[in-house]
């Protein structure tokens, strides 16, 4: 005990700082791990604590032991060990956030570089601590070695400067746009602040955590130039200035991790999205002033104004089979047939959009526009409906729901506060008697008694791609069908919350109708938030390899001339089949790694959910547990 060179206080510190890290820790491991993001997340704070762990039994040691005996080394050895790690792992951490950042954008934000930097950096700290783990082995440090490890130290204390630089640059870019789009008035003052906060998290929080690193690095170099003071009874005060730092290092460090990779992905998406749409914005603004561009603008926005509320698509639904479409069959029937035989005919004596009669006039704009197939079951496009507003990412349970106990789900959605949110979907909000009323075919034959319905006779005259009048491009002005782009791009310019919802059928197919996947294009080009559901993610894996195949150029839609106009809007289609696949698979911002990735509280309402479902079932039907546990969700 006579070599004692720590005093209580260090171990005191290391101690409380051990305390955090391992709330931190902790924390993290109650609340993360649901994304990839989140998991490395707590890997790198369970090494932040190991190292604080590891500096403790080292100052315990050293006290009782003197810090030349073999348990202090192997501590020593220890915590310069995850003292790298944890170091290099935050630096892996901000990479992730940069690159999720960069692919939502879809441009560079120098990540290339960072990534040099940051290899040439973790380099030169190797060097550090190999010097430093060499002179803990001396008990007297001789010169030239305090030479080696302060230049090895300067070196990678200026490399790590231009770290945080780059990395600061990185974060500015995004926030610069998102500034000038602030002052240009394209988004609400709310989404410019939660940028603002964002940012200011970010890099003030890598800025604290440079700080406390780079001096916690000089003072292990202080400290370990400073071995011959161990044996000097006044040399044990400095070590308190050693100590200090590397405390609050810990604290420093251990806290950003909680902190900055919180929700990473979503801010990051949604920042990603902001910024696209301004990229796209100028394109969409420059129309001229001709009189048919006026009338094709006044019909764009006639159209996008027929959003429904969910309430009367539910109270539709719910009348389907008993005072309309009597032979409704819920796991047949497709959209088509209910567009054939419930819409159509219903529609037919006003002539207009079937959404106008359902809101008795009343429509407006869309929270969100779906994006479905027709081949589609129909209970599972108004399932898909519901699970969006319900917050669950599969509707398989709510399609059974809406076979069981419609009034149940009635009251689920209308406690989320979510059942007057209103959706575009195209089967309600297009008047079909201005276009596909008239004719029938074979595609069209229903599937529970075979026969072909009846044709519309309402007389209603017809429009269709080309019909007159049409603009200086051959494209009707008065046509219904064509204008979903634009539709898309006007409705983002007014509303900045617009969301596309993509209803995927279980059998994946929207994914090779032409109409659906220019829509998910279009809506990912300018910018617009998308939504993912699919009906049960246990079969996924069966249909990856399907998707991974897609070919726009292979697409296929009910009317040729569709496929026509939407490949020849489209000039590089390799570049889009490309795209597509970034867009459904990117790891960070894909459509699948959405669908895979929730956040805490988004779980939480998920397990909320599912237990209520589970307990309505059992309550009414009494179906055995094990049944109801099918769906397999994987969380
Ligand atoms: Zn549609
Ligand atoms: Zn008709």
């Amino acid at each position: 005990a006579e070599m004692t060179s720590e005093s209580p206080w260090a171990f005191v510190l290391t101690a409380t700082g051990s305390i955090w890290a391992a709330g931190v820790t902790l924390l993290l491991l109650a609340r993360g791990r649901s994304s990839p993001h989140l998991r490395s997340a707590t890997g790198c704070a369970l090494t932040i604590w190991l190292y604080s762990l590891s500096m403790v039994g080292d100052s315990l040691f050293s006290c009782r032991l003197g810090n030349l005996s073999q348990v202090t080394q192997i501590f020593d050895y220890l915590s310069a060990v995850f003292c790298f790690a944890s170091w290099v792992w935050m630096a892996v951490l901000v990479m992730t956030r940069i690159s999720a950042l960069e692919a939502s954008m879809g441009q560079p934000l120098g990540l290339q570089e960072v990534r040099w930097v940051i290899v040439v950096t973790a380099v030169t700290a190797a060097l550090c601590v190999i010097f430093v783990l060499y002179s803990w082995s001396l008990v007297f440090v001789p010169l030239p070695l305090i030479y080696m490890l302060a230049s090895a130290y300067g070196v990678t204390s200026v490399l790590y400067l231009i770290f945080t630089g780059l990395v600061i640059r990185a974060f500015c870019i995004p926030l610069r746009l998102l500034k000038e789009m602030h002052t240009a008035g394209y988004i609400s003052k709310e989404t410019w602040a939660a940028a603002v906060s964002l940012g200011q998290l970010q890099i003030g929080g890598l800025l604290a955590s440079t700080t406390t690193t780079v001096l916690s690095g000089g003072s292990i170099i202080f400290g370990s130039s400073l071995q011959f003071a161990k044996l000097d009874e006044s040399g044990r005060d400095m070590f308190t200035f050693v100590d200090f730092p590397l405390w609050l290092d810990i604290i420093a460090n251990s806290t950003c991790v909680l902190f900055l990779t919180g929700a990473v992905h979503m801010p990051n998406a949604v920042l990603g999205n902001a910024l696209a749409r301004q990229r796209n914005r100028a394109a969409m603004l420059g129309s001229s002033g001709s009189v048919l561009d006026r009338q094709w603008h006044e019909k764009v926005s006639e159209l996008a104004e027929r959003g429904f509320t969910l309430e009367s698509l539910l109270s539709f639904y719910k009348r389907l089979g008993t005072d309309y479409m009597l032979h409704y069959k819920s796991d047949v029937h497709r959209t088509s047939d209910v567009v054939r035989q419930a819409i159509i005919p219903l529609s037919r004596p006003s002539g207009v959009a079937y959404a106008v009669t359902m809101m008795n006039g009343a429509c407006s704009l869309p929270d969100a526009m779906v994006t479905h197939n027709w081949g589609n079951l129909f209970r599972d496009l108004v399932a898909g409906i519901c699970a969006d507003a319900l917050g669950l990412s599969e509707y398989a349970l709510v399609s059974e729901l809406l076979d069981r106990d419609v009034v149940a789900l009635e009251s689920m959605l209308a406690n989320s506060g979510k059942i007057q949110k209103t959706y575009w979907v195209c089967a309600f909000c297009i008047a079909q008697h201005s276009c596909i009323c008239h004719s029938i075919s074979a595609r069209d034959v229903d599937p529970v008694h075979g026969m072909e319905p009846p044709t519309c006779d309402c007389g209603w005259p017809k429009c269709f791609n080309d019909t007159p009048e049409v603009d200086a491009l051959g494209r009707s002005v008065h046509c219904e069908l064509n204008k979903f782009d634009d539709m898309m791009g006007h409705i983002a310019r007014i509303d900045d919350q617009i969301e596309q919802l993509i209803v995927v059928d279980s059998k994946f197919d929207l994914f090779t109708r032409a109409w659906c996947v220019a829509e998910v294009a279009e809506a990912f080009r300018i910018g617009i938030p998308q939504k993912m559901k699919i009906k049960c993610g246990q079969v996924l894996h069966a249909f990856e390899e399907r998707l991974r195949l897609l070919k726009v150029q292979e697409m296929e839609a009910s009317r040729p001339e569709d496929v026509a106009e939407i490949l020849a809007k489209i000039p590089d289609k390799d570049a889009l089949n490309a795209q597509l696949q970034t867009l459904i698979f990117d790891e960070n911002t894909g459509l699948l790694a959405q669908w895979r990735i929730l956040d805490s509280t988004e779980q939480l309402r998920h397990f909320g959910l599912l237990a209520r479902f589970q307990w309505l079932r059992g309550q009414r039907y009494q179906i055995p547990f094990d049944k109801i546990c099918c769906h397999g969700y994987t969380f």
